[in-house]
């Protein structure tokens, strides 16, 4: 895993007063994971895309491991970080396969250690290599999308995972397993891992820790699942 630190992160989207995310600070520790509760609108969304840097915070800085995100190359941010979201985000044009070699492939592995790891990661999240991997996103249902959607963002074995909203789609049986995967993930091989759920019995059976986030992503309470239930 990976420490990851927000330091007075804030988000102003161009033509909104209000900022998205104000002025959040906060320390995930190497191989925890935070869940991240709150109101549709929060901000939930938006601080998970700037550790990403799919967006660019307007103010405040975050590390991994100590590194200025703004100082790590593409490539290698992409191998440092998982990403996987409730729309699945699969680029329509590629098959699964395709899809979840992706980052692999950018980061040198051969063609048969790829071809492997593909079909051990549609192993993973339950569905049938032999059929599924030459299919195309459009020819799954969304929980199926979203299931390659997490085959994807655990492909390379990045030591970060940022997963939002990732089970929502996906049926009760498979969600319990996909669950208890990332538990293993967590415990095995100490990823550390942000996720975002509406779903409390989830946050409580994930979670180390639990923030509870009001408007613009503040902090109203953020501590251990016992410890949260009892107030
Ligand atoms: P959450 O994930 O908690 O539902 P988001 O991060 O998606 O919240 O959104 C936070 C706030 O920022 C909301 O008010 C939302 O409307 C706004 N927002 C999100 N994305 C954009 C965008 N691309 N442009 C403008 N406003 C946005
Ligand atoms: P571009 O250069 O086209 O913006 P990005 O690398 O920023 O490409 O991401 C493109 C898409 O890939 C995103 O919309 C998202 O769905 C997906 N993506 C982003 N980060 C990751 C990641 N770490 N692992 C897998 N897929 C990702």
């Amino acid at each position: 895993g990976a420490t990851i630190e927000l330091e007075n992160l804030t988000k102003r989207y161009p033509g909104h007063p209000e900022p998205a995310v104000d002025n959040v600070s906060m320390e995930i520790r190497a191989g925890e994971t935070v869940i991240f509760v709150g109101p549709s609108g929060c901000g939930k969304s938006t601080t998970l895309k700037m550790i990403n840097r799919l967006i660019e915070p307007t103010g405040g800085r975050i590390r991994i491991d100590g590194e200025d995100v703004t100082r790590i190359d593409p490539v290698r941010l992409r191998r440092k970080i998982g990403y996987a979201i409730q729309s699945s985000g699969l680029f329509p044009h590629l098959t699964v396969a395709q899809n979840i070699a992706l980052v692999p492939r950018m980061t040198g592995w051969s063609k048969p250690r790829v071809r492997d790891r593909v079909e051990e990661m549609l192993d993973l999240v339950g569905l049938d290599p032999g059929d599924f991997h030459g299919r195309y996103p459009r020819q799954l249902s969304g929980g199926q999308q979203q299931r390659v959607g997490v085959a994807r963002a655990l492909a390379a074995d990045p030591p970060v995972l940022l997963m939002d909203e990732p089970f929502g789609a996906v049926d009760p049986i498979t969600r319990d397993h996909l669950q208890d995967e990332l538990i293993r993930l967590q415990r095995e091989l100490h990823k550390t891992i942000v996720f975002v759920t509406h779903d409390f019995d989830e946050a409580i059976k994930l979670g180390d820790r639990i923030a509870v986030l009001r408007e613009r992503s503040h902090i109203a309470q953020f501590d251990t699942p016992e410890a949260i239930l009892t107030n």
